[in-house]
């Protein structure tokens, strides 16, 4: 028997028509300065959104055609998340974080035809542009210097111009579910990157499911500070949910370094934030040194993309009152897949044995662990295999990029390794990529950085793998201290004493003034074993 329900589309079309119209007066505050915040509501970002629906279609973007965007979280690429997929063209976020040359390599790669980019970012895309062959058109947000893109041989246009010369409303098409609505590329830590590209129907649900009290439970009433780039994973989902349950935004900017967001914490009082751990850590370093803004607005903070240490959990905990809400997830998972909600009835000792780990799967997804010939392995807290993952908003493939490596009985295999408890939560202890393989036994750098990261004295902490004679690899810990801070690596190896197993403890130290970041703000582990072997690290055995 067929359901008697109407067969009525998800599209991002409808969430935005909603966020605009039911939450019309909810709306979206940019920081252009630091103290200094431009505001619309969601009813004049939906009109702009249809001025630029208009410009684009003026420009020729007809049917599934890729519009790329180039900016920071601002009102303006809200425009594009609502016009461009709503208009049945493909929404590109492209990270501004990447070399130009990877910057171009996606780009023609996606066949992108137009950029949308912030004047301020002008001087990193001109160095792409000229190699971007399928882009005839740039759209330059601010009246900004634009002089660099010139001599690409491109249409530059003002994206305030264009949409001055449009009406306000759009004639929006109908558009299959299953249709591609956004694309983004991942970080490409191995090889180049790869093209996922999301439904509007995985768009829908995936936004659902960010707004359920399971996930990020967020409602009307919040006010989300998106520090994660809405070039980075759609930042994380949030633009859509907060469309969808009317949450007011407010975006960052440019303005991403430690003082700024605590400024607008304290100044616009947001109540859901989320970041990557390395920006918490940042921002808790700058807290401890400048006392005094308040953050207590903040009910929920977001973190993911790499492990969150406990010592950053209990931080927030004890010195701000503020929770972390640990979460994992891909760009190839929307991102949101599982999240680290504790069970129901527990003291605060034992919420912290759940609020560490992974988390456990939101509803729609699933989760699993297997061995290395795809056998699936025992959820009993113990046994530790490659995660894999399947759902209506994980990718099933690749842009035009054929990776059966990548999928299993049509499950993705994740690349990370870990363990699954009893009651499913996930535990990570390693990316396949960086496991430590010493005397034929595994050592989790995670837990190793996590750990090295809970010593007072220690800002960051990043551990990989080296060769070693007798035991095959050994781990080496890169650490940065904080401002002042002089321990050594002889203390430090005794702290961790009794912390870890005796045969984890590091006997390589290496102390630098910074771990080098990949693009979406993790630990370039990649760079580090390079360095390694180039000898550019110093490093103290002990
Ligand atoms: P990306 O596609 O750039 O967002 O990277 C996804 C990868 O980030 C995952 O496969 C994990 O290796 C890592 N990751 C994301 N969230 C977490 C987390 N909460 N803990 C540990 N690793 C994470």
């Amino acid at each position: 028997m067929r359901s008697t329900m109407q067969d009525f589309p998800l599209t991002v079309r409808s969430i935005v028509a909603h966020g605009v119209s039911v939450h019309g007066d909810h709306g979206a505050r940019t920081v252009i300065a630091p103290g200094q915040v431009s505001r619309a509501t969601y009813a004049e970002i939906g009109a702009r959104a249809a001025r630029l629906a208009g410009a684009l279609r003026r420009l020729g973007i007809v049917g599934d055609q890729r519009v790329a965007t180039f900016q920071w979280s601002n009102q303006q690429h809200l425009e594009a998340y609502a016009a461009v997929p709503a208009m049945g063209a493909v929404l590109h976020t492209l990270n501004i974080r990447l070399a130009a040359e990877q910057v171009a390599y996606i780009a023609n790669h996606a066949e992108d035809q137009v950029i949308i980019v912030d004047d301020s970012l002008i001087p990193l895309l001109a160095g792409a542009l000229p190699k971007i062959d399928s882009v005839h058109t740039v759209l330059v947000n601010g009246d900004g210097d634009a002089f660099a893109l010139e001599d690409a041989g491109k249409q530059i246009l003002r994206y305030e111009e264009v949409l001055a010369a449009e009406p306000e409303e759009f004639d929006w098409p109908a558009v299959d579910e299953r249709d591609a609505a956004s694309m983004c590329y991942t970080s490409g830590t191995t090889g180049n990157p790869k093209g996922v590209v999301y439904s509007h129907r995985s768009l829908w649900l995936h936004s659902q499911a960010a707004c359920t009290a399971q996930g990020f439970s967020i409602n009307a009433d919040d006010t989300i500070l998106t520090i994660v780039p809405m070039f980075h994973a759609n930042a994380w989902g949030l633009p859509y949910a907060a469309l969808m349950s009317g949450a007011n935004l407010l975006l960052p900017g440019p303005f991403l370094q430690a003082q700024t967001p605590v400024g607008t914490i304290d100044q616009e009082r947001p109540t859901v934030s989320g970041a990557v751990p390395t920006i918490w850590n940042d921002i808790l370093n700058h807290l401890r040194n400048n006392p005094g803004p308040d953050l207590s607005s903040l009910r929920l903070v977001l973190c993911g993309g790499s492990a969150v240490p406990r010592s950053l959990m209990e931080a927030f905990d004890k010195e701000f009152g503020v929770r972390i809400l640990h979460a994992w997830g891909m760009t190839e998972t929307s991102p949101l897949a599982a999240i680290a909600r504790p069970p129901a009835g527990l003291d605060e000792e034992e919420m912290m044995r759940f609020r560490v780990t992974q988390g456990r799967p939101i509803a729609g997804v699933d989760l699993r662990i297997v061995d290395d010939n795809g056998i699936e392995l025992p959820a009993d807290g113990k046994s530790i295999g490659e995660l894999e993952v399947r759902g209506p908003w994980v990718t099933g493939g690749y842009y035009r990029d054929d990776d059966p490596e990548k999928f299993h009985d049509g499950w993705l295999r994740t690349g990370d390794i870990g363990r699954v408890d009893p009651l499913h939560y996930v535990t990570l202890t390693d990316r396949t990529k960086d496991v430590i393989k010493s005397g034929g036994e595994w050592i989790s750098s995670v837990e190793l950085e996590n750990t090295i990261i809970g010593h007072p004295d220690v800002l960051q902490a990043a551990v990989i793998g080296v060769p070693d004679e007798r035991w095959q690899e050994r781990p080496l810990a890169v650490v940065v201290l904080r401002d002042g801070a002089s321990v050594t690596a002889e203390e430090l190896r005794t702290w961790l004493t009794g912390r870890v197993a005796k045969w984890w403890l590091p006997e390589n130290w290496s102390f630098v003034d910074a771990v080098p970041l990949t693009a979406t703000g993790k630990y370039d582990k990649k760079v580090l074993r390079r360095q390694h072997a180039d000898q550019l690290l110093t490093v103290q055995t002990i």
